[in-house]
């Protein structure tokens, strides 16, 4: 078995299984040691844990979860990785469970019920890119019960998560992070550390979840329908946004006289309020 997160035993692998990157399933593997050894310490890794990781690939942060937790699910979608997995990189550990299925389809209760009795499990992956936003949003929504999610994604998107009101970066993705989540970017993670090379700077966020939600809401989907109607026509006003939403069905009247309960201008923009404020103006709606 070898020892992964280094260039020449990544390319090994991938040439004795002659394994073709499938670019539609966002692989690019890790192959820098000291950013795997910093993302493993990052979301505080440790023996009791019971580790969900989302895209082995080869089975490179594997190996190190492996060593460090107690047991680790890893969920893959590429059947053609699953063999290597299993007889090769992953053989020597017997904490590791490999399930060949599409995260977004998979039952991650389930796991947790089976694996951790019901216990909160960590998340930590190398997310492939391009479903980043439904995995998030899939594990919150589904009330899985989680600690954290410890995740490399695009740079871009863990600054939006972090984002600030009033930030260009402020969004939709913001908020219901923040309902869920305290978000804290760990590091940013440059191309070369990929292989193939991404073509974007990527970061490692991580997001440590509440035990419940930050705000109290009545109804958390209406609050989420306000909040992307708000951000669907950014230089509009919030008012506008509202009124112009298909289906929410809210008059302009009802929404001025909602902001003016709260003290806020009825020039005022979706992008200038806090997860607290939208929890407000839901009630009021
Ligand atoms: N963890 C490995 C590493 O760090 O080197 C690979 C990370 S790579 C960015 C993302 C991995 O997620 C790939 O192995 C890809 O096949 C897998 N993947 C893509 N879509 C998936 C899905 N819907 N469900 C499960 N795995 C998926």
């Amino acid at each position: 078995m070898a020892t992964l997160g280094n260039p020449t035993n990544t390319i090994a692998v991938l040439q004795k299984y002659q394994f073709q990157f499938q670019k539609k399933y966002g692989q690019n593997f890790l192959i820098d040691a000291n950013i795997l050894e910093k993302i493993i310490d990052a979301a505080g890794v440790c023996s009791e844990d019971c580790i969900l990781e989302i895209g082995p690939g080869i089975g490179t942060m594997t190996q190190y979860l492996c060593e460090r937790a107690r047991e680790v699910v890893t969920v893959e979608i590429d059947s053609k990785l699953i063999p290597i997995l299993k007889q090769d990189t992953l053989v020597a550990y017997d904490n590791v469970t490999i399930l060949n299925e599409d995260i977004l389809k998979v039952n991650i209760n389930t796991i947790v019920q089976e694996r951790n009795n019901g216990r909160p499990i960590k998340v930590v992956a190398n997310l492939p890119y391009y479903i980043t936003t439904p995995i998030i949003m899939g594990l919150f929504e589904s009330h899985v019960p989680l600690d954290s999610i410890t995740i490399m994604v695009q740079k871009e998107v863990a600054q939006r998560m972090q984002a600030e009101p009033s930030t260009k970066d402020y969004g939709a993705l913001s908020l219901a992070v923040n309902y869920y989540a305290k978000p804290q970017v760990m590091m940013t993670v440059p191309a070369s550390c990929f292989m193939p090379r991404p073509n974007v700077d990527s970061a490692v966020i991580k997001l440590t979840c509440y035990d419940k939600p930050r705000t109290i809401v009545s109804d958390e989907k209406r609050m989420f329908d306000i909040i992307h109607a708000s951000f669907n026509q950014r230089r509009k006003t919030l008012v506008n946004g509202l009124v112009n939403a298909a289906g929410l069905n809210i008059t302009k009247e009802r929404v001025l006289t909602a902001l003016e309960k709260m003290n806020l201008p009825a020039t005022i923009r979706g992008e200038a309020l806090t997860l607290t404020q939208f929890a407000a103006l839901t009630e009021l709606l």
